[in-house]
């Protein structure tokens, strides 16, 4: 199949900074940098600034920010935390792996956490909220942060979605103990293979995350407790860094294609699409993904998918608790369940133009009307 419109192009992407990349690549092999030098400090500096958080340090995925994020904050056997099921498998898994149980609440209109049915789930296991901002827009932080504050748990953002995003004019990633990043190529910020990282304020939690990175290799040498290899692959970080230079741009573009796809398609009942990109919102969304549901899905997906046009199913079509090996099935999650069944995932990426999101939108209508 010859797609007109991919979900993602790759090699459009790379060849738009191919001469940086290629000579970045030179400069840092040739020098003989790495693991963890200078390219990975100077990425991590950059990060921070942008976040505007203290800290921000790179491991090898998403996936183990949120791992070692939830073990420098002490969660382990027979601990609960609080998440939700429209998630990729990861964030409960990393749960799962610290000896924790995940604890999984349905989700609001915006396909986020619902922050009112928290309380239900909360018990004397609780010990985190893990809220997960969704396809480029936040949770509602400020209630999330009061309900856990009124209980005395952490928080720990799974943020992997929504880099440059905030509420209030405040990051992704900066409300909570950590913010977990992940450089997935798919990603806001695609490396080119793995790559993740943790932010913080806490100074603490900053050098814990270090050390769990690295073995708890201590700097003279000591090992601080049993830990892992989840370094951030130095080369990645380096080209990470010319990528991050030129995010916001990127950013703008994604939002510049979403308020395409709202002209084209908001007239049409059978769907109902993401909020639009206001100016002046308290939420600044930086549409990760543009997740529309829609009545028929399967026979829109088939529509497009013949036509050229390359969608997707959020994690294939099933929330975590709809996974049945995973021992989650006893939880009922009505809005999440029903999501399940109707949404859908147009394209989205910095490369696409204008001309392919407008045809995306044109095939819709005539699917519809
Ligand atoms: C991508 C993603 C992760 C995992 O990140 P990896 O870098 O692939 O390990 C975790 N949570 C969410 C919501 C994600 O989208």
């Amino acid at each position: 199949m010859k797609y007109k419109v991919r979900f993602i192009d790759y090699p459009k992407q790379f060849n738009s900074i191919r001469t940086q990349v290629m000579s970045k690549v030179e400069e840092t092999l040739s020098k003989g940098d790495l693991i963890l030098r200078e390219q990975t400090e100077e990425f991590e500096n950059g990060l921070a600034e942008f976040i505007g958080v203290k800290h921000a340090i790179g491991v090898s995925s998403g996936t183990d920010a949120l791992h070692l994020s939830l073990r420098a904050a002490g969660i382990g056997n027979g601990d609960e935390v609080i998440t939700v099921s429209h998630t990729f498998v990861a964030t409960a898994a990393a749960i799962h792996h610290t000896g924790a149980t995940p604890a999984l609440v349905d989700i609001q209109d915006d396909h986020n956490m619902n922050p009112d049915l928290l309380k239900d789930l909360i018990n004397e296991r609780t010990k985190a909220i893990a809220p997960v901002h969704l396809n480029g827009r936040m949770c509602d932080m400020n209630r999330i942060s009061k309900v856990a504050d009124e209980h005395g748990l952490m928080i720990i953002e799974d943020a992997a979605q929504a880099l440059g995003a905030s509420l209030d004019s405040r990051g992704a990633g900066s409300w909570g103990l950590t913010g977990c990043f992940s450089f997935y190529p798919a990603k806001l910020l695609g490396s080119f293979g793995e790559a993740g990282a943790v932010v913080t304020n806490n100074d603490e939690i900053a050098r814990l995350i270090r050390l769990y990175r690295n073995h708890g290799r201590t700097e003279d040498k000591d090992i601080a407790f049993w830990s892992f290899n989840c370094r951030i692959h130095n080369l990645q970080a380096a080209l990470l860094g010319i990528k991050l230079r030129t995010l916001p741009d990127s950013l703008l573009k994604r939002r510049h294609i979403a308020e395409i796809y709202h002209e084209g398609l908001s007239q049409i009942s059978d769907l109902k699409l993401p909020i639009p990109p206001k100016q002046g919102d308290a939420y600044w969304d930086v549409y990760q993904n543009y997740e529309i549901e829609a009545r028929s899905r399967d026979e829109l997906m088939n529509h497009l998918t013949v036509n050229g046009v390359e969608v997707m199913l959020p994690w294939g079509g099933k929330g975590v608790h709809q996974f049945s090996n995973l021992e989650l099935s006893h939880y009922h999650l009505p809005k999440t369940e029903d999501l399940m069944i109707k949404a859908l995932l147009l394209p989205m990426h910095d490369q696409l133009e204008d001309d392919q999101a407008r045809f995306v939108c044109s095939l819709v209508r005539d699917f519809y009307y």
